[in-house]
């Protein structure tokens, strides 16, 4: 008994080496030719870590020999540049202090260290969250008056969610470095530092960097991804493959696979590391977004799946970026143009998650052309990046966003057949220190998944600092309105294309009416123009028929005085009549009397020969009739 217990241990002693060994093969850095970008596809659907390359010409990529075998396989004509890259970085140390990198606990100490010498303009390192080892993720935040939230550009810094990148740890520390060692003696620095809220976390994916410490005390550690068990001895996510943001769209750089070096997870932040960043994104007011990672000498932004396209703030990221280059000198653009396609990455979501939080201006840099570069190289890494760095923080105080909240009265709202109305509370809050200029618009995604509107709006607002309003409103709901679920958002940004942050509500349709109850999509009560003497104007398009597919009328703007401009859309060509009556129902003047082709028009509308009031405009066309309300106010 007592010999076969031993003997069950050794067993499970053996069993257990083998698999660690198992899990660590050696990491080849390989180069391979591809030709055409297609060629790229397969290597990205491996799950393989494309590190460089010349588009057109080569990738280069870390695999195990496994995965190289599999390479060769598949026909591409392949070169080995490193057998074993942790041997290749022992080789070169000298001693055992991390290749010449912070550890993770002497990060933090520094950061501590940073905070007891300049306890003026730095909080005391704080948590955002343990990892799931259970380890603290710390962040710094350096400000004047620190343990204030005050009006200012926020910027926020994160290096490190890939354990093998460790240049960012040295990065993010000389940030932190020299912003509060110049302080008070730079004029520029001090400018920041007053005027500006930067958080940086030096270490995101702190289990992962632990281990490679604990595998390689002499630097060199390959691995990657968070330590999650995944199960039968194979370990860690991708926690740049984990935001929710198009997570799991396709196979192509982030995989399914939980062996595989961009293992996504088994959901959108199924990782503590990644929502613990989430969490913290979304309780603060973040303008701009810097991932560090290393390597390749590259800037880039949203988005990073093909199948966006470019963010409609583009131009935006291509000047910082142009301001940036003649600091490091590194190419920028989208990430699917400068690397290569992914999705569930951080740069994604930080940009395009605009419900839970404004959007983040956000970039990635691959800082350098090694994981590990030598110690002799890193100053001048940190040197060629902390102008751009603090270009961001600079920028910080430019692209703050209004924050909106929308809340129904009474919900859950239901509307009944006949049609109806419901009262909604519109609120916001602006903290840049910068006035902001802004549209606001109402609409609603009716239960087909069309967006119909703007029901209110595009107001344009321009917030001074500190700038918050608060309004009630009705919005009537038609009975033609078909039954089904609609969401009933309120958008700031520039309209009709650029957002910055969207809150919403659902209300639903019990079923399709006669109308009643409520014949249009008013929306009404407390004016919203009445608190900005900057506001333009508010056009509240009106449909009198089913929202989709029929013609929609509105002027713009309204109220107005004298001019307006009254648009309409014709989906079929036909007679077309629009005129003006006044409330008594009485004509004032006939716009429109012809046939039209079918297209989108423009009338002006003159008052100036008429008293304030409310005139109606009436849309005859075919057997349709549309009505929208003007108001003039002199
Ligand atoms: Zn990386």
């Amino acid at each position: 008994m007592k010999y076969s217990h031993t003997l069950l241990i050794l067993i499970i002693l053996l069993l257990t080496l083998a698999v660690v060994n198992a899990e660590e093969p050696p990491y080849m850095l390989v180069r391979v030719d591809v030709e055409a970008e297609m060629q790229v596809i397969p290597l990205l659907r491996m799950g393989l870590d494309i590190v460089d390359g010349v588009k057109g010409e080569y990738v280069e990529l870390v695999c195990h020999p496994e995965e190289y075998t599999q390479i060769l396989a598949q026909g591409y004509a392949a070169e080995i540049l490193i057998e074993d890259m942790e041997q290749f970085y022992a080789d070169r140390a000298a001693t055992d202090d991390m290749g010449g990198y912070h550890t993770w606990s002497e990060a933090i100490d520094e950061i501590y260290q940073i905070h007891l010498d300049h306890p003026d303009i730095t909080t005391e390192p704080f948590s955002i969250g343990q990892t799931i080892e259970g380890r603290e993720m710390y962040v710094i935040k350096i400000s004047d008056n620190p343990e204030i939230d005050e009006d200012e550009g926020e910027a926020f810094f994160n290096a490190l969610i890939h354990a093998r990148e460790p240049i960012g740890v040295e990065l993010a520390l000389g940030l932190v470095n020299h912003l509060t060692d110049q302080y008070g003696s730079d004029p520029y620095i001090t400018d920041l530092v007053d005027n500006r809220e930067i958080f940086v976390l030096p270490v995101f994916n702190v289990d992962g960097y632990v281990y490679n410490e604990t595998t390689n005390p002499s630097g060199g550690g390959m691995w990657r991804k968070n330590r999650r068990d995944n199960g039968g001895g194979i370990y860690g996510v991708d926690l740049n493959r984990n935001f929710s943001f198009d997570w799991g769209y396709n196979n192509i750089g982030s995989s399914p696979s939980p062996g595989s070096a961009t293992y996504r997870g088994t959901g959108p932040f199924s990782e503590p590391e990644t929502e613990n960043v989430r969490q913290f994104c979304n309780e603060h007011n973040f303008a701009i977004n810097l991932n560090i990672h290393s390597y390749s000498n590259l800037m880039m932004y949203a988005w990073s799946g093909p199948h966006r396209g470019f963010t409609p703030e583009d131009a935006l990221f291509a000047a910082i970026s142009t301001t940036m280059i003649q600091w490091n000198g590194y190419p920028f653009g989208t990430g699917w143009q400068v690397l290569y396609e992914m999705n569930g990455e951080a740069n994604d979501w930080m940009y395009g998650e605009q419900s839970e939080k404004p959007r983040i201006l956000s970039w990635l840099f691959e800082v350098g052309s090694s994981f590990w570069p030598a110690p002799s190289q890193i100053p001048g890494l940190v040197a060629e990046n902390l102008q751009p760095c603090l270009y961001l923080i600079e920028q910080a105080q430019y692209h703050m966003s209004p924050r909106l909240t929308l809340t129904p009265y009474n919900p859950p709202i239901q509307i009944p057949a006949a049609g109806g109305s419901f009262d909604f509370n519109i609120a916001s809050a602006y903290i840049g220190a910068e006035p902001v200029t802004v549209n606001l618009w109402i609409d609603v995604t009716l239960p087909s998944g069309t967006v119909f509107g703007p029901l209110l709006g595009p107001a344009q607002l321009t917030m001074p600092s500190g700038f918050t309003f608060d309004r009630d409103r009705t919005q009537d709901v038609p009975g033609n309105a078909p039954e089904g679920t609609y969401i009933y958002s309120v958008h700031a940004g520039i309209y009709p294309d650029i957002n910055w942050h969207t809150a919403s509500f659902e209300f639903e349709k019990l079923s399709t009416g006669d109308g009643e109850g409520a014949s249009s999509w008013w929306n009404y009560v407390d004016a919203l123009d009445e608190f900005s003497g900057d506001t333009i104007g508010m056009a509240s398009p009106q449909a009198s028929a089913l929202p989709a597919g029929h013609e929609i009328m509105g002027n713009y703007p309204n109220p107005f005085n004298p001019l307006t401009v009254i648009s309409f859309e014709l989906r079929v060509s036909s007679l077309v009549k629009l005129s003006i009556y006044d409330i008594t129902g009485r004509l004032v003047v006939e716009l429109v009397n012809g046939w039209r082709d079918a297209g989108a028009y423009e009338v002006n509308f003159d008052g100036s020969a008429l008293v304030s009031g409310i005139y109606i405009a009436k849309l005859i066309h075919g057997s349709n009739t549309s009505t929208a309300k003007l108001v003039l106010m002199k």
